[in-house]
């Protein structure tokens, strides 16, 4: 079967993304083969793409996919030919008709969850999972505890709204729009702030929670908003900074971290937490059934074909996109 997968040679912009014929043969031990019917466009992929995390060159992307086992290797047991699945994984090659992966990030995907939504929420999705519920280390969060989170718009975004409003947080979110601050209040946000209006948003913070600032703040925005979201947190307080959409943290000053309250920063990563089968099963069945239960909704609000990628690249970094994307083989 001819076979298509998205792969660069050079890191760059999105005009490095070509769509290539490509052999996919089959599953060594521990692999299964996978045919695609939807994978998910993540910023993490843009990352990948412009050298901020280097890969092995050529290389292919795209860390989130759903579609139909097609073969297994020896020593799976966990999935066989014809199941439906997703996944989030490491290595990337996701822009892709077909492939063949490792088979422990993979599960089953149930049968209320259509492949367009299992392929948007497995990265973004199991991200908000050890996000809220794996990442403070004390006692954890408690319903009425009030939390930053930046970006709230975007695909980690909007399932963080909700999944905050389920476990009763005081979700404060920020976005690049008033039309983005609504979409982040209607899926759940208790508060919004437009940061390109608002560049003071930590003073908007403090009001909100009376001067005392929040317990969390979880910032995938990095250099832009890294000494603000300091600013917004109460003594004792943790910062997330799990992503660099505008750029690389500035280095650390430590002692800031005293006097603005004894604070805790955490660089975390979804691969550490999905390092093992079990774990990652753990987490899937948590995500499964906030998706199945209605209580986290998935928005694909757009779809790609697969050889359009480049577009995807270039709307994901103009900022223009609002929840999950997904890319069609
Ligand atoms: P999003 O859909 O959230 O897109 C990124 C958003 O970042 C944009 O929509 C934009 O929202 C905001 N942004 C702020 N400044 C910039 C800038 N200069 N350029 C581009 N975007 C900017 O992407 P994802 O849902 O895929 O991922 C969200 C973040 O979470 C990413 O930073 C990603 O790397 C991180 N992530 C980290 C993981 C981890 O385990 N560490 C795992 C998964 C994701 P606005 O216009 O509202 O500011």
């Amino acid at each position: 079967m001819n076979e298509k997968a998205v792969v660069i040679e050079t890191p760059g912009g999105a005009e490095q993304l070509k769509l290539v014929d490509v052999e996919v043969g089959s599953p060594g031990p521990g692999e299964i083969r996978i045919r695609h019917h939807a994978c998910g466009l993540n910023y993490i992929d843009v990352y990948h793409r412009n050298g901020a995390y280097a890969l092995p060159l050529p290389a292919r992307l795209g860390m989130e996919g759903a579609g139909v086992v097609e073969a297994v290797g020896a020593g799976v047991t966990h999935l066989q030919p014809g199941d439906r699945a997703a996944y989030a994984s490491q290595p990337p090659g996701a822009y892709a008709t077909a492939r063949v992966m490792p088979a422990k990030a993979v599960l089953k995907l149930p049968d209320a969850i259509d492949f367009e939504t299992g392929a948007a929420m497995m990265l973004k999705g199991l991200t908000v999972q050890y996000l809220l519920r794996r990442t403070l280390p004390q006692e954890g969060l408690k319903p009425g505890d009030f939390v930053v989170f930046h970006a709230a718009a975007g695909g980690v975004g909007l399932i963080a709204c909700q999944w905050a409003r389920a476990l009763g947080l005081q979700l404060i979110a920020t976005a690049g729009s008033d039309e983005k601050c609504a979409l982040a209040l209607a899926h759940g946000a208790a508060h919004a702030i437009n940061y390109r209006h608002e560049a003071d948003f930590a003073a908007r913070v403090r009001d909100i929670t009376g001067g005392r600032g929040v317990k969390v703040v979880y910032d995938s925005v990095g250099a832009d908003t890294w000494e603000g979201s300091l600013n917004c947190l109460a003594p004792f307080g943790l910062m997330v900074s799990f992503g660099a959409a505008s750029g690389a943290v500035p280095p650390l000053n430590i002692g800031a971290l005293a006097a603005k309250g004894s604070l805790y920063v955490t660089r975390p990563t979804l691969f550490t937490h999905i390092a093992t089968r079990e774990a990652t099963q753990a987490m899937g069945d948590d995500l499964f059934s906030m998706v199945a239960s209605g209580q986290v909704k998935v928005r694909i609000d757009k779809r790609y074909a697969l050889a359009d990628a480049t577009q995807a690249h270039r709307d994901l970094e103009a900022r223009v996109l609002t929840g999950s994307a997904v890319l069609l083989p």
